[in-house]
């Protein structure tokens, strides 16, 4: 424990010095310490469901008939007719064959992705041989979420990085590999950076290395595409080679995570993957709020309309304003700070103005990455994002710490 105690004093020292880019716990988020309501500019619930009259009776009436939990796994007696009619709703919703539900985004990608190059090793007990050697190897781009690479590291597979969105690097990487299963893993948004892998070009690369492509479309669906089916429906993509998942705490204003992909991959799943048959379910509650979630999606365009009017809106006020904005491609709108210090001082001096925007910092972003993390959602009004533009040009000025980049 000597390693841990030395940290533990040092963190101590390090967080209480002025300026210091060691990491604290950001404040609680709607409210100052006065009690006063925050303008809420980071938060993922992008239609502005969660409070919902609709998302709120629909959960209600889920506790009314099953109660605040449900107690069990899905492989054990939990699996409850309410998981499967949202697997088969979800799998619609992206245009892929069937879905598979975990308790959280999070454990969608680390379960998913630690077992699927595990699937076949663990029927072999059970008679099945390969026809010949095989080896398993993951492509994963550089800025991806946090939980995609937990989940690959903990796979046990070989493990390759490619520059952010650099296709030619992916290429040469996917062309030197040996591994008889490559699988190519891409955010479809990225949280921290709004910006949006090129799918097709990515199912291309796919297909001429014989690998399978697992998108990770937490920032996408309810947002993306015309019908908010998220990125496969921006795009306009279908294949049997993609691997989907999605988050419902996002968009969908709930709790819990799926993936899709064509049947026999989610079958195999279901029975290998322990985040999925070795947890508890999500609470039934959260399953009717979810369906409630899909017919606002399918019956309340409008909010997503607004949506979109809302990053447009910001966007075009932005150019007049000093700061470089990373991405234009999504409601993330991320404003590169660079000096972690420079980024808190400026949340802060938003907060203060009854602002509340994340600041984004290392080890989510790189060491000297800071960033404003700005995220729009359908309820923004434009006197709101008035305000804010107001508050970001006035703490542009401010001199404290160091310059914006
Ligand atoms: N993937 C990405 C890209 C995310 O941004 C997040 C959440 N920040 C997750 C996965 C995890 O999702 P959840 O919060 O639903 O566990």
């Amino acid at each position: 424990m000597k390693e841990l105690a030395e940290f533990l004093a040092w963190y101590d020292q390090q967080r209480s010095r002025p300026g210091s880019t060691v990491a604290t716990l950001p404040n609680p988020k709607f409210c100052d310490s006065s009690g006063e309501e925050l303008i809420s500019f980071s938060t993922n619930n992008y239609l502005a469901i969660s409070t919902s009259q609709r998302m709120k009776a629909a959960a209600i009436e889920g506790i009314e008939r099953y109660g605040v939990g449900n107690c069990e796994s899905r492989l054990l007696s939990g699996n409850l007719e309410i998981y499967a009619d949202l697997e088969r709703r979800l799998a619609r919703s992206k245009r892929q064959a069937a879905a598979m539900l975990f308790p959280t985004g999070y454990l969608a990608n680390v379960g998913t992705l630690s077992s699927l190059p595990r699937v076949a090793l663990l029927a072999r007990p059970v008679g099945f041989t390969p026809s010949s050697c095989s080896s398993y190897a993951y492509f994963s781009d550089a800025f991806n979420h946090i939980s995609i690479k937990e989940g690959i590291r903990a796979s046990g597979a070989a493990r390759a990085s490619y520059r952010h969105l650099d296709l030619n690097h992916l290429n040469t990487l996917l062309s030197r590999s040996t591994a008889t299963n490559k699988i190519i893993v891409t955010d479809g948004v990225f949280s921290q950076d709004g910006d949006i892998a090129p799918i097709p070009d990515l199912l291309q690369l796919a297909e001429r290395h014989d690998a399978y492509l697992y998108v990770d479309d937490a920032h996408g669906t309810g947002v993306l595409g015309s019908r908010g089916g998220g990125i496969l429906e921006h795009f306009g993509v279908a294949s049997d080679r993609i691997v989907c998942m999605g988050t419902l705490s996002k968009a969908y204003g709930s709790i819990g995570g799926f993936v899709t992909a064509e049947t026999h991959i989610i079958e195999a799943l279901r029975l290998t993957c322990p985040a999925y048959g070795f947890t508890s379910t999500l609470p039934p509650d959260q399953v009717f709020a979810v369906n409630a979630a899909l017919d606002i999606v399918e019956d309340e365009p409008e909010r997503r309309e607004r949506l979109w009017e809302n990053q447009r809106y910001l966007l075009s006020k932005m150019q007049e304003l000093p700061y470089r904005v990373i991405s234009c491609a999504t409601p993330i709108v991320p404003l590169l700070i660079g000096n972690e210090a420079r980024a808190d001082q400026l949340a802060t001096a938003l907060r203060v103005r009854a602002l509340h925007v994340d600041s984004i910092r290392f080890p989510a972003v790189p060491l000297g990455a800071a960033r404003l993390r700005i995220q729009l959602n359908a309820k923004h009004t434009r006197r709101q994002i008035d305000h804010l533009v107001g508050a970001l040009c006035e703490i542009s000025q401010l001199q404290e710490c160091c310059p914006l980049v």
